[in-house]
């Protein structure tokens, strides 16, 4: 029997979608986060600064660390335009996805909002703005930096 000859029930119902994500050890930069600033985890041993946040330090494996506040200022370093979006995306569509980079190597990968897809330009100065979701949960974003 092939592939196409299977029995098949067609539904065209909606799913919805409820996530419940443990953030126990990265509590602080949620928290942080919901107050407008912008952490991540450095290791208390080896100094490696690590995003998304880390308890276990990805270079040495140490389980101590400290948080440190990031620059808020990273450059363009890529990005894509989503014009075919996921269903749990499909009310926020277009959309662009970047990856930034601070001054101290940590890339960190965001939407970018507040530049058309045309002006976005690699290597363009960005700033991260913390932003709160309809159900509540911080999030944060890319924008164009302002000239300074
Ligand atoms: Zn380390």
């Amino acid at each position: 029997m092939t592939q196409e000859e299977q029995p098949t029930l067609h539904s065209r119902r909606s799913l919805t979608l409820r996530f419940d994500i443990p953030i126990s050890r990265t509590r602080e930069f949620w928290d942080a986060l919901g107050k407008g600033r912008f952490v991540t985890t450095r290791c208390s041993a080896c100094g490696n600064e690590s995003f998304p946040p880390q308890a276990d330090c990805p270079r040495c494996m140490s389980d101590r660390f400290e948080w440190v506040d990031l620059d808020r200022e990273a450059r363009l370093v890529t990005y894509t335009y989503v014009q075919v979006t996921p269903a749990s995306f499909v009310n926020d569509d277009p959309y662009i996805i970047a990856i930034g980079e601070f001054a101290n190597g940590i890339k960190v990968l965001a939407w970018l909002e507040g530049v058309p897809v045309e002006k976005a330009k690699v290597g363009m100065k960005l700033t991260v703005e913390a932003r709160r979701s309809s159900e509540g949960n911080p999030y944060y974003v890319f924008v164009p930096s302002l000239p300074s």
